[in-house]
């Protein structure tokens, strides 16, 4: 009895331990002097006392129960999963005067059962296909989704060659996948193709990796298969639309330029036109409806101008006249024009430097002209807008500050893209979203940078920076 592995001990009918081996004592905690003469209750947890009453009467009747799973509590209050032997004990007359208890830990078998059975589960429940095979390529386990994948059941493949699902072309693949694994290498995310029992090509991504023994020699290779068909569908389609959609862009830019150009020509005979009538009729009570019609003709001829140079910026055909520029002197000229249009007074800063510029001085007009005009437009009763011109190191930067409504944070980045408005605007500013682009544009055509410093409702400075002249 001591020297068994089990741990046996024997009862009375009322509970009473009467012997106690050393397993028992392993097993428990309980030495054989704390477990004799106590009851066989002090291992056996509350919730399962009526289970014990019902084994204690089936002996009672002379059973004998075998490998009976349950569980006890040891001296120190865990819980061990034990299997059961019980038989009854009977005296030289045949009478049965007690129990005896044969008890197997089963903790540790049960947790390694567990864990397998886990793990198998988790493979069948897995939506990508699990295989293994051996390193000669039979294989050696297949789970439902290889199934559901590649049509054949597990019956069906197991001990056969993975070849029977790779095409025939691909043959080599195998080879290349077997070798790695040999070596010890893992293959992840390898696209590639495979062949259902119907035929049907399979697109999937491959991770193989080796598999070792307890002694880690490599024995054989687990495959996991992703199917990838939908998502390569998916990618044909995006490709399919992406090439739609540019060329739809290329129809719309195209219709751009062509509607641009053909409403130039009636734009500028009417604007013509309506200056000699103005010429004509200086004293006449009716030129300021002529004058305010002009005023309107000259919006729409810079919009058609800001429509063509998109345009012209679409198709790379933005042209640049380079050359070394006073940008002080361009300011000067282009504030002395503007400032006629608003009661904001344009300040433009004094500065001693030299900030000769490198550039097409009548874009970089266009683009000072832009942000002039925003400043104007997005600060109404303000007093005034300050411009500065300087230099640091290699480029000129200039500057326009404006105390307006200013630009919300998140905007300030998306505001020089084609069409971006402030939410919100449209219906105190009138505008489209174009000027700012055609400015990053050009800015950047010249190798320059443009940005813009804002805070709500105190103002913005935009600032850009072209080369400086190198006399
Ligand atoms: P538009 O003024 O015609 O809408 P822009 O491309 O010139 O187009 O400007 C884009 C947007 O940037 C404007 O709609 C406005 O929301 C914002 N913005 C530009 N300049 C300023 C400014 N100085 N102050 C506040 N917001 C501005």
């Amino acid at each position: 009895m001591n020297s068994s592995d089990d741990a046996i001990i024997s009862k009375k009918f009322d509970g009473t331990i009467i012997s106690w081996n050393e397993a028992a004592e392993r097993m428990f905690g309980y030495t054989a002097y704390e477990a004799v003469n106590n009851n066989i209750s002090i291992i056996i947890p509350e919730e399962l006392y009526e289970e014990e009453k019902e084994i204690i009467s089936k002996v009672k009747n002379g059973e004998r129960i075998k490998h009976y799973e349950t569980i006890r509590k040891t001296k120190d209050g865990n819980r061990i999963s034990i299997a059961l032997t019980v038989s009854p004990i009977n005296d030289s007359n045949g009478n049965i005067i007690g129990i005896s208890k044969i008890a197997r830990d089963i903790s540790g078998q049960n947790i390694a059962e567990e864990k397998q059975a886990t793990l198998a589960a988790i493979v069948n429940s897995s939506d990508d296909a699990i295989i293994s095979k051996t390193l000669f390529g039979i294989i050696t386990s297949w789970n439902h989704a290889a199934t559901k994948m590649f049509g054949y059941t597990e019956d069906e493949v197991i001990g056969k060659h993975i070849s029977i699902i790779i095409p025939p072309d691909r043959i080599d693949e195998e080879t290349m996948i077997i070798g790695n694994i040999r070596s010890g290498k893992k293959i992840q995310h390898f696209e590639t193709v495979r062949i259902a029992k119907d035929g049907r090509k399979v697109n999937i991504s491959l991770t193989v990796s080796p598999i070792r023994n307890k002694d880690g020699k490599i024995i054989g290779a687990s495959k996991i298969a992703r199917d990838i068909t939908e998502r390569i569908e998916l990618e044909k389609q995006r490709l399919l639309y992406t090439e739609k959609l540019q060329q739809l862009n290329k129809y719309k830019d195209e219709f751009m330029a062509m509607a641009s150009h053909e409403l130039k020509t009636p734009l500028t005979i009417i604007k013509a036109t309506l200056g000699i009538l103005l010429l004509k009729m200086q004293e006449d009570d009716n030129s300021p409806f002529v004058q305010k019609t002009l005023k309107q003709v000259d919006k729409l001829d810079k919009l058609i101008n800001d429509l063509l140079d998109i345009s012209k910026i679409q198709s790379g055909k933005l042209e640049l006249k380079l050359a070394d520029f006073d940008m002080n002197i361009l300011l000067k000229e282009i504030i002395g024009n503007i400032q006629l249009t608003t009661p904001i007074r344009i300040i433009l800063k004094e500065n001693n430097g030299q900030v000769s510029a490198y550039g097409d001085m009548e874009r970089i007009g266009l683009v000072i002209t832009n942000l002039l005009g925003n400043a104007i437009k997005y600060s109404p009763g303000s007093k005034e807008i300050v411009v500065d011109a300087f230099r640091a190191d290699d480029a000129i930067i200039v500057s326009v500050k404006d105390n307006g409504i200013g630009i919300p944070q998140e905007d300030i980045t998306n505001i020089f893209s084609r069409f971006y408005r402030v939410s919100g605007l449209s219906s105190t500013f009138s505008g489209s979203g174009i000027g700012l682009y055609i400015s990053s544009e050009i800015i950047s055509r010249h190798g320059g940078k443009i940005w813009a410093e804002s805070e709500l409702n105190k103002g913005s400075t935009f600032y850009f920076s072209i080369r400086a002249s190198i006399i």
